[in-house]
């Protein structure tokens, strides 16, 4: 009954999609395992889509409201379930494992030894998934990168998605947590942490409430919103999220520990699996060639040209803006690119853009 619980959760993970769906190898197991009671499993596997009220899983499930209502609570309490709120009413739903129950582990930021056991072992699965991973570059991108917004040409129409501080604007409430992916390195190697910085990782709305409700992440206003891009963009880091219009996380990453990035990286062209819509344009009057824009490139797509000037390699530019926003000369905008698809309006819509693309 467990074992069968746990092989169901494949067929349930893959359902849900993200980067790290479900497979049949042994390091899953292990994994699911540390995250799942099998009872917990078994509730996960019969969890309807989207949102759903206690009283609605409770029949899906086959127990009672009163049963079901401390589990699932519990559930969400361990990260391995969502949830929030329709009206006064509680409901829940079931994540994928990234975006999802991967980082909701660790963004308390706590370092126990449970915390420890879960790192490693989402490490190995990670590490025996990527091994069987072929990106294909003609797959529609389920992540990607939003550009420092104050570096787009003074010309160029500025979309509302293409702008952070717009996100910071309209949602409420925001909250922020430890960035999942420096903080499991760390529980992992306390020598592998890079120094940049760990307290950046930005929800909005309801993944916001979430966090706040489970004390994940700590609510924030605008003011110290703006502040932690201001801080991460001056730190090279770049800003990752859903490829939709409609998002609920910002990521601040970088390349040596971003899930994301780190993926994008082990592509030949980091620029077709993920990307802004954006590219960098050299001002050549104003750049005194100090080569900073290479050195802050996480992508390595810079070179110095023959005439002093950088040149970009667009097959690995993702267009995140760290060379603009870095550049003491001011002498790179960002330019609209040609080729990149508008994001997807919300999840339902980006689901149908991948499977459409897989289908091809
Ligand atoms: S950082 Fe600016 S000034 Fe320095 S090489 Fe790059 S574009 Fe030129
Ligand atoms: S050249 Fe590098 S730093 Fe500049 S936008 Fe492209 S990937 Fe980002």
């Amino acid at each position: 009954m467990a074992e069968e619980a746990y092989k169901q959760l494949i067929e349930t993970m893959a359902k849900r999609g993200g980067m790290y769906p479900g497979v049949d190898i042994p390091e899953f197991y292990e994994l699911v395992q540390e995250l799942f009671s099998p009872e917990e499993a078994a509730i996960s596997n019969s969890l309807p889509r989207g949102f759903n009220t206690a009283s609605a899983i409770a029949e899906a499930v086959g127990k009672s409201e009163e049963e079901i209502s401390p589990l699932l609570e519990e559930m969400a309490n361990k990260g391995i379930c969502m949830s929030g709120r329709k009206g006064d009413v509680a409901v829940y739903a079931g994540p994928p494992f990234v975006p999802g129950i991967f980082e909701y582990q660790f963004m308390r930021g706590t370092n126990t030894e449970k915390d420890r056991a879960l790192a490693r072992l989402i490490h190995e699965y990670k590490v025996a998934f990527d091994r069987n991973r072929t990106l294909r570059e003609d797959a529609f991108p389920s992540m990607r990168v939003i550009t420092v917004d104050r570096t787009i040409k003074a010309e160029n129409q500025i979309h509302t998605y293409d702008q952070v501080k717009s996100y910071i604007e309209s949602y409420e409430p925001l909250a922020v947590s430890t960035c999942y992916c420096r903080h499991q390195a760390r529980l992992i190697d306390e020598e592998s942490h890079c120094g940049n910085p760990d307290d950046v990782c930005l929800q909005f709305g309801r993944g916001a409430q979430f966090v706040i409700d489970r004390g994940m992440g700590r609510k924030i206003n605008k003011e110290e919103a703006v502040g932690i891009l201001d801080r991460s963009e001056e730190a090279g880091l770049v800003h990752c999220t859903n490829n939709r219009q409609e998002i609920d996380f910002l990521c601040n990453c970088c390349s040596c520990h971003c899930v994301i990035l780190k993926n994008a990286l082990a592509h030949p062209k980091p620029g077709l699996v993920v990307n802004s819509g954006f590219r960098p344009l050299w001002d050549t009057e104003l750049c005194t060639a100090c080569e900073t824009c290479i050195d802050r490139c996480p992508m390595d797509a810079l070179s110095m040209g023959d005439d002093d000037t950088p040149l970009v390699n667009l097959e690995r530019c993702i267009g995140c803006g760290v060379c603009a926003s870095g550049c003491p000369s001011e002498a790179i905008v960002m330019e609209e690119r040609v080729g990149i698809p508008v994001p997807p309006m919300d999840h339902k819509a980006l689901k149908e853009a991948v499977k459409a693309s897989i289908a091809r």
